[in-house]
């Protein structure tokens, strides 16, 4: 699923592409995926775009914003005058643009368009008053972001309440906002901590290992575009790079980059895979 690097991604083309445009239509081809009233939108204009953990908000100027969760598979793509030459889309765009997996259309002026394709459609859009976002059920209850509110001291703090794995504890959007599998697995890998260790058994001086891995690892994401894997697509159709860069993730019976020894094993923790090095991850 996109993680923070790989929304963040989103959120940045988004912000290109979009701010300033009029909404003048929205077509729905999938009742599941929308909720709210598309007709508060018509007539208004773009005016920002935020990320809550892994959530977009675009505001607009009429009070409301539109929130979309892409979870698996969603793809919101732009094409119009802010791109002037758009690039070729990638094949992970299946069924092409608009196509049987578009589920939503925002028609803008000046003949621009939001796509959003999702071919498992778990992904959502909703319609909700500006105001109503950082209080919304699922973004008022995550917890604090990387790169914003996550200090070192808070990092330590939410370990040390926790007697869960320490990878199941990265990933809960209640305690830290926006790491999901990808980007857990390898800052564990980074800072040599067995994603089995009990958080609140972890010291000092490795947890500042982790939290310093986890900034670095989610850094690298957002400079690569994100990980293409599944579905991911940037709003200008293209592919992210760093699966090509997946230090552990992914990476199960390889040799392990770091100690050259020892095979990559993969177990699941929390039910979601697990990849570490056995010999250099204690
Ligand atoms: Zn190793």
């Amino acid at each position: 699923m996109p993680e923070l690097p790989e929304v963040e991604t989103i959120k940045m083309g988004l912000e290109r592409y979009l701010i300033g445009h009029i909404i003048t239509d929205v077509q729905i081809n999938s009742p599941i995926v929308f909720s709210g009233n598309k007709k508060l939108l018509l007539g208004s204009k773009i005016v920002k775009v935020r990320r809550f953990g892994k959530v977009l908000s675009i505001d607009l100027s009429s009070k409301f914003s539109i929130l979309i969760h892409v979870k698996l598979t969603g793809q919101p793509i732009y094409r119009g005058p802010n791109l002037k030459n758009p690039p070729q889309m990638s094949k992970k765009v299946i069924g092409g643009l608009p196509g049987k997996h578009t589920h939503v259309i925002f028609k803008l002026d000046k003949n621009g368009f939001l796509y959003y394709n999702d071919v498992r459609k778990f992904g959502w859009i909703k319609v909700i008053k500006t105001s109503d976002v950082e209080k919304t059920g699922f973004i008022g209850k995550l917890g604090p972001e990387p790169f914003n509110d996550l200090t070192f001291d808070k990092f330590k703090e939410i370990l040390g309440k926790s007697k869960t794995n320490i990878k199941v504890l990265l990933m809960n959007q209640e305690k830290i906002a926006g790491v999901g599998n990808i980007y857990a697995n390898d800052a564990l890998w980074l800072s040599k901590i067995d994603p089995k260790n009990i958080s609140n058994t972890i010291s000092n001086k490795m947890a500042k290992e982790l939290y310093n891995a986890l900034l670095k690892v989610l850094k690298e994401g957002i400079k690569r575009g994100g990980a293409s894997e599944l579905n991911f697509v940037t709003p200008d159709g293209t592919e992210g790079s760093y699966q090509e860069h997946f230090l552990v993730y992914g990476q199960d019976k390889k040799t392990c980059p770091r100690c050259k020894k020892t095979k990559i094993v993969k177990i699941k923790l929390g039910g979601r895979g697990t990849y570490y090095c056995p010999n250099c991850q204690k």
